[in-house]
């Protein structure tokens, strides 16, 4: 049965994508099957991993509106090694076109729920607010993963989205946890992230992951090229990082 997991932070920029199709093809890398959903209209997760979102004949708005099944709607990306459910700007228009549906968060949760057998892993990019999308993820998932840049103000920022984690725990998913923090553009030779880093230990203690995502330009220009950075420069330090994630998380569902 597949683990399906958030990569939520109400904030835009911090990693999230980054994040996703890395650990995808991370996890791909070490022989799991994985399904990456994108639940972000931009379409950034579906890009960077080698699918052209305009071309897209189905997406995860298909999938939300139940006009086609997971299976109909996936596309299996040759080059990165996991299956890719895509968006594009079409999902904006969801939100609105739900607002009468009944029980319409969870409409993500029913559809995976007819391809739980198929994958280990199921990694849903979320978009950088807490709206009916971001609640169709959080209400699918068995746990939140949520990259964090140590800057000042990270763990403030962290106060509303691990409210929103209780309210939906309480409410709509008793399964959902917050799996863990992951410090991403981590650079060791900044004192105040250093700071922070500490900080964050301190508050969350074995709610941090031990794998730290350095700050790496390989990562960055990945996208560039349609692929995650493991897939484009397998020796970068950020690609080896986010393997050893994928290792980190293989063993983390082993106690789930
Ligand atoms: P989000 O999805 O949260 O908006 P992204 O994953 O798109 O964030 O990342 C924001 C920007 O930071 C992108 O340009 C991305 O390439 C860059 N970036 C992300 N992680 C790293 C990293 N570890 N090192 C360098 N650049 C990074
Ligand atoms: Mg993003």
């Amino acid at each position: 049965m597949a683990k399906i997991f958030c990569v939520a932070n109400q904030k835009g920029g911090v990693g999230k994508t980054t994040t996703t199709v890395n650990l995808a093809a991370g996890l791909a890398k070490v022989g799991q099957r994985v399904l990456m959903v994108d639940l972000d209209p931009q379409g950034n997760a579906t890009m960077g991993s080698g699918v052209d979102k305009r071309a897209m004949q189905l997406s995860v708005y298909d999938v939300l509106l139940e006009s086609a099944s997971v299976n109909e709607a996936a596309v299996f990306s040759e080059k990165c090694g996991y299956h890719v459910l895509g968006a594009n700007r079409e999902l904006a228009g969801a939100e609105v076109e739900l607002v009468e549906v009944e029980r319409r968060e969870r409409r993500l949760k029913q559809a995976l729920a007819a391809v739980a057998d198929q994958f280990d892993f199921v990694l849903i990019d979320c978009p950088p607010s807490l709206s009916m999308l971001t609640l169709n993820g959080l209400c699918s998932a068995h746990g939140v993963i949520v990259p964090m840049q140590c800057e000042y103000f990270a763990l403030e920022g962290l106060t509303d989205l691990v409210n929103t984690i209780k309210q939906v725990h309480a409410n709509l998913n008793k399964d959902l946890q917050i799996i863990g923090l992951l410090r991403v553009m981590f650079d060791p030779r900044i004192t105040l992230q250093q700071q922070v880093s500490d900080q964050l230990k301190a508050h969350f203690a074995d709610k941090v992951f031990d794998t730290v995502i350095p700050r790496n330009v390989r990562l960055a220009e990945a996208p560039s090229y349609g692929l995650p950075g493991v897939v484009f420069d397998p020796s970068a330090r950020g690609s080896q990082a986010f393997v050893a994630f994928a290792e980190e998380m293989v063993q983390r569902i082993k106690r789930m």
